[in-house]
């Protein structure tokens, strides 16, 4: 006989985890006990010595499925002798628990609510230990049902037996409800709740074109038939959104193979539990409406990720199915502002009793290389912390402007907030405070270090002001910070070389940095090469319009009249803008790699002119033709010791290519082949000065996923060891966690 006591951390909580270990227990015969604690979960066993081998090995080999064990410490304990074993309840002001994510509905629930003969036959709220909403109902810790949303919902003596029962898949599933005690859905039209079965009014709506506002888990969606052209345009229309492409969710698997290509990698990301959105490649014969993502080859497909989601997708194949908001504004998911907002975008509202606690957006990622990234970092990931190995402190890392997530990173266990948003939106930033006290509170972290971006401006800097002179605040450059991104993410403990490539990113010495070679590791790193500088064109209205790069990029390459002379239908514009840079008026300098592919799209005659950010670059990635043959190169000068990425040769060579006719889809094969090149030039270059072989990847362009396979595939075969961002975007939602990682080692220095 021997007794031995385990401690498990990791997410140990929220999915099942004592039952599992009640039931292992059991059927080894073993006595003691197992609870929740404020670090994870703690148990103590008593038996035979081999029947408590088994276990331990069982439990490192076979957890439960949603579980994710960091570490299990065991340890020889005296005999005590208990008769049986139990699960002890949980004590409560436990601040130290990892929170489980949303999980999407799994095939048991999906199995009872398609059965006929089953007490939850059709219902929307169907969960278990196993599946359903978790972070969007927790108010508060412990993970008890009084401290979620669920708490006005007192469980019948059918769900009490479920939730009491160690043996039942519902034991302790705090959301755990019926048809009988849990909440109920509602359609409303015009504002009139309507009698009727809500689901089949839904149905009846999308037959006859509407557009429905349907409540999910992080906030409302926007749904219409996804193969109704009429609705997928007035939806636009509504929504205020010109051309940046819809989501849609597809009815199953088989659904989406019909329309989409699908590799084993992204077949298994769309049935995970986590539910993203995933970018598929369309098929030529897709059948949907055009205007769901206008001139795009690829679509974001998700599949049902909520019982509700199963029931409404049983007549439909696709439905459109994007966050109900204005324009990039945050989402709607408060019941009383949506009841007050919805109905200038929807027909109708098909929504539900259990409050959302907390607004999260759909995850967003795509499939390069073998692994899968993402885009978007929220439902189904946050506030499952990214490892951030070696911390000690608590830092409050608060990340960009554009596409923001700020970082909470407490010891090793870096909680990366769900997508904020764009800050220059006032709601935006309310929610963005909100978020931080939120997590501070959840997870008991108070900061003891601030990490910031070194532009002045971003409301994240204005907001690390209040730690002036009482805390530590690091300003990390924003390149800095993405390559610390992808160091911090693969551990990876040395100096390496960093290919940042980015939109724009404030630079050291005040200019607009965004197309770098950094060498250096997480904490510091130095600027070895950047790409040739060039105007923005009347400021930040450069951005929204391509040619404006493409005047400064041209006059710079072929000179003033050949480039006024080809951007002749802008008239005095052109001329007037190219004055006032002359004159330093409202031109300041970029190296943005992102700009350049501005430039190679409005010249090519691709996009001139931009309704969201990145149009230009994500249309000219999709015009590539790759049977189109030949490249063009990028020269690389020297100044002293700055490596110079000099594109003129560049653009002369596309603009007698536009001159001869040759295709934007050559033109655009040539131009992404010249960049994979630059990439690898550059990497041998600092290879040869530095004498590291390996090399980081990430920025806002590596979204590109041409740029991305090809740089990654072309590295490789030179010999260098690359790395890329995984589990944070490589676009600014990932900056916040690298932000905390160089703070981090700054810290330690
Ligand atoms: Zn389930
Ligand atoms: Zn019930
Ligand atoms: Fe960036």
């Amino acid at each position: 006989m021997i007794r031995y006591s385990l401690k498990i951390k990791g997410v140990v909580q929220g999915v099942g985890f004592r039952p599992y270990v009640f039931k292992l227990a059991k059927s080894l015969s073993l006595r003691g006990y197992v609870r929740n604690t404020s670090e994870g979960v703690y148990a103590e066993i008593e038996g035979e010595d081999a029947a408590c081998d088994e276990f331990i090995n069982e439990l490192q080999c076979h957890p439960p499925a949603l579980a994710q064990i960091k570490t299990i410490h065991v340890e020889k304990q005296p005999l005590r002798g208990d008769r049986d074993f139990s699960i002890i309840a949980s004590s409560y002001g436990e601040r130290n628990t990892l929170i489980s994510p949303d999980i999407g509905i799994c095939a048991a629930c999906a199995a009872e609510i398609a059965d006929k003969s089953n007490r939850r036959y059709r219902y929307a709220f169907t969960n278990c230990t196993d599946c359903g909403p978790r972070f969007t109902i927790i108010c508060d810790i412990p993970y008890d049902r009084k401290n979620t949303t669920m708490s006005e919902f007192i469980q019948c003596p059918d769900c009490r037996r479920e939730f009491e029962d160690p043996f039942d898949r519902r034991f302790h599933a705090q959301p755990n409800a019926c048809p009988v005690c849990g909440p109920k859905l509602f359609f409303y039209k015009r504002g009139e709740r309507q009698h009727g079965d809500p689901l089949a009014l839904f149905d009846e709506c999308i037959r006859e074109s509407g557009i429905i506002a349907v409540k999910g888990l992080g906030g409302y969606h926007l749904a219409c038939d996804g193969q109704n052209e009429g609705a997928v345009t007035r939806l636009r229309k509504n929504k205020v959104r010109y051309d940046k492409p819809f989501a849609v969710m597809m009815r199953d698997i088989d659904t989406v193979k019909r329309f989409c290509y699908v590799d084993a990698e992204e077949e298994a990301t769309l049935k995970c539990a986590r539910k993203p959105i995933v970018l598929l490649r369309k098929k030529e014969s897709c059948k949907i409406a055009e205007d769901i993502a206008p001139l795009n080859n690829s679509l974001g497909v998700m599949l049902p990720y909520t019982p509700l989601h199963c029931l409404i997708m049983e007549n439909n194949d696709v439905l459109v199915m994007t966050s109900a908001n204005i324009s990039d504004r945050p989402m709607i998911y408060d019941d009383n502002e949506a009841m007050n907002c919805l109905f200038a975008m929807a027909d109708a509202v098909l929504t539900h009793n259990r409050k959302i606690f907390r607004r999260m957006d759909d995850s967003v990622c795509m499939v390069v290389s073998g692994k899968v990234r993402l885009i978007r970092r929220a439902r189904g990931y946050a506030p499952e912390p990214v490892n951030l190995k070696g911390n000690s402190w608590i830092i409050l890392a608060l990340g960009a402007q554009q596409k923001n997530t700020f970082c909470l990173a407490k010891g090793e266990n870096a909680f990366l907030s769900g997508h904020i948003g764009d800050l220059d939106d006032f709601d935006t930033e309310k929610f963005y405070e909100g978020e931080i006290e939120s997590y501070m509170r959840l997870f008991d972290a108070k900061p003891e270090v601030i990490a910031r971006d070194m532009h002045p401006d971003y409301v994240s800097t204005r907001y690390a002001e209040r730690f002036k002179n009482k805390l530590p605040i690091y300003e990390i450059q924003h390149h800095h910070a993405h390559f610390a991104s992808v160091l911090a993410e693969h551990d990876l403990n040395e100096k390496a070389i960093g290919l940042i490539f980015d939109g724009t990113g404030y630079g050291e010495d005040g200019t607009l940095w965004g197309g770098e070679a950094l060498w250096g590791d997480i904490a510091e790193t130095e600027r070895i090469g950047h790409m040739l500088y060039a105007p923005l064109l009347g400021g930040e209205a450069a951005i929204r319009e391509p040619w404006r790069m493409a005047l400064a990029m041209m006059r710079i390459s072929c000179g003033e009249d050949e480039a006024l002379d080809f951007f002749a239908r802008y008239g005095d514009k052109a001329s007037l803008l190219l004055l006032a840079s002359e004159r330093g008026i409202n031109s300041p300098l970029t190296s943005g790699a992102g700009r350049l592919f501005d430039a190679v799209a409005a010249l090519a005659g691709i996009r001139t002119h931009t309704t969201y950010e990145g149009q230009a670059a994500i249309d000219l990635e999709q015009a590539i033709d790759d049977s189109a043959e030949g490249s063009y190169g990028f020269d690389i000068t020297w100044e002293e010791n700055m490596m110079i990425f000099d594109w003129r040769q560049l653009i002369r060579d596309i603009v007698r290519d536009i001159r001869k006719g040759c295709s934007s889809g050559r033109i655009a094969a040539k131009f992404h082949r010249a960049v994979v090149q630059l990439l690898v030039d550059v990497a041998v270059l600092a290879k040869k000065q530095y004498g590291s072989s390996k090399v980081a990847l990430s920025g806002g362009v590596f979204q590109n996923a041409y740029l991305l396979h090809h740089g990654i595939a072309r590295l490789q075969k030179s010999g260098f060891a690359v790395y890329a961002n995984e589990q944070v975007p490589a676009n600014d939602g990932g900056i916040a966690y690298g932000q905390a990682a160089a703070a981090s080692w700054l810290m330690k220095r």
